[in-house]
C-alpha cells in the first residue's frame, strides 16, 4: 500500500499511524518556523491520523494569524489570548480587539494566558492584571481557556478559585509541575493538556506516576510544537522541529505509563477535546 506520507520527512521509524483521529490541543503553527512547509506539515499531520489541530495564539497578531489557518485548512481552530510573557502590551485596545476574535467561529478557546514566573518577561503584576482581563473576557464570551502556567502553580490556583463559578471550562496545557499542583486544578474540575514533556529523561519523569492521577475524561494530549521534541524518538528528525504529526509518539508513551493501549488513550483524550472546544467535527 502506497504511504499515505506526503513526503520522506520522517524517517519510516517516525511514522506512527494510530488507528483512531487525534486531536492535538496545543500546536503553534504560527511560529516562523512553520512558514515555508506548512501545508506538508499539516498533510503529515493528517497521515499520522493527527485530524484535528487547536492552533495557538500567543498574541493579537498570532492569533489573527491562527484564524487566517483555521479558515486555510478544514480540522484547524484557533485560541486566541495574550501568553504571560507578553502581559506588559496588554491594553484597553487589546482587550477589545480580543473580544472581537473570540466572537470568531474559528476562535475556540480564549488564550494562552496565564503566569509564567519562572522567566518574569513581564512583571507579575502585569501578568495577573492580563490574566484576570482574559477570565473576564472568557466569562463574557462563555469560551473555554486555555492556560499557561510555569512556577506560579498556587497562585494561579487562588486566581482560578475565585473566578471558577464566572468561566466555563480551563485547560491547564503542558502541565510539568508537582502532585499537589495537580490536584489542585483537578479539585477546580480543570483539565490537563500533557506533552512530550514526559519523553525527557532529564526532566519529565516525575509525571510519569502523576498520569495516572489524571481522570480520563480530564486529560487531553498536545505537541506544543515547534518546541518541545519528545527527547526519545526512536530516529533522528532533519532539525530540531517538533511537529502534530508526532503526537502518536506522545500518545504511545502516555499510554504505556497508563497500561491502556494507545487507541483507548486517543479515543478518549480525542473525545474530551471534541467536548471542550465545542468542535464540531464536520466544519
Ligand atoms: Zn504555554
Amino acid at each position: 500500500m502506497a504511504s499515505p506520507y506526503v513526503d520522506d520527512f520522517l524517517p519510516e521509524a517516525l511514522q506512527f499511524r494510530p488507528s483512531v483521529p487525534l486531536v492535538d490541543i496545543g500546536a503553534n503553527l504560527t511560529h516562523d518556523s512553520f512558514d515555508r512547509d506548512l501545508d506538508a506539515v499539516v498533510q503529515r499531520a493528517q497521515a499520522a491520523q493527527v485530524s484535528t489541530m487547536i492552533v495557538t495564539g500567543t498574541d493579537i497578531a498570532h492569533a489573527e494569524q491562527a484564524v487566517e489557518l483555521a479558515k486555510r485548512y478544514p480540522g484547524l481552530y484557533a485560541t486566541a489570548g495574550t501568553h504571560p510573557h507578553d502581559a506588559s502590551q496588554w491594553s484597553d485596545e487589546v482587550a477589545r480587539r480580543m473580544a472581537s476574535l473570540h466572537a470568531l467561529p474559528e476562535v475556540v478557546a480564549v488564550g494562552e494566558c496565564g503566569l509564567d514566573f519562572n522567566r518574569n518577561f513581564s512583571t507579575p503584576q502585569e501578568q495577573e492584571k492580563a490574566f484576570e482581563a482574559q477570565l473576564a473576557l472568557a466569562a463574557e464570551s462563555g469560551l473555554p481557556l486555555f492556560l499557561h502556567e510555569r512556577d506560579a502553580g498556587p497562585r494561579m490556583r487562588d486566581i482560578l478559585q475565585a473566578w471558577r463559578d464566572d468561566i466555563s471550562q480551563a485547560v491547564v496545557h503542558c502541565f510539568t509541575a508537582d502532585r499537589d499542583t495537580l490536584f489542585g486544578y483537578l479539585d477546580l474540575d480543570l483539565h490537563i493538556g500533557l506533552t512530550g514533556w514526559i519523553c525527557d529523561e532529564r526532566r519529565g519523569h516525575h509525571l510519569r506516576p502523576l498520569v495516572g492521577e489524571i481522570p480520563l475524561n480530564r486529560l487531553m494530549v498536545e505537541t506544543d510544537c515547534p518546541y518541545l521534541l519528545p527527547r526519545n524518538l526512536p530516529a533522528k528528525l532533519k532539525g530540531r522541529r517538533h511537529e502534530p504529526a508526532l503526537l502518536p509518539w506522545i500518545v504511545r508513551e502516555l499510554a504505556e505509563c497508563l497500561g491502556i493501549s494507545d487507541a483507548e488513550l486517543g479515543m478518549a483524550t480525542a473525545a474530551t477535546a471534541q467536548q471542550f472546544f465545542r468542535i464540531d467535527t464536520e466544519r
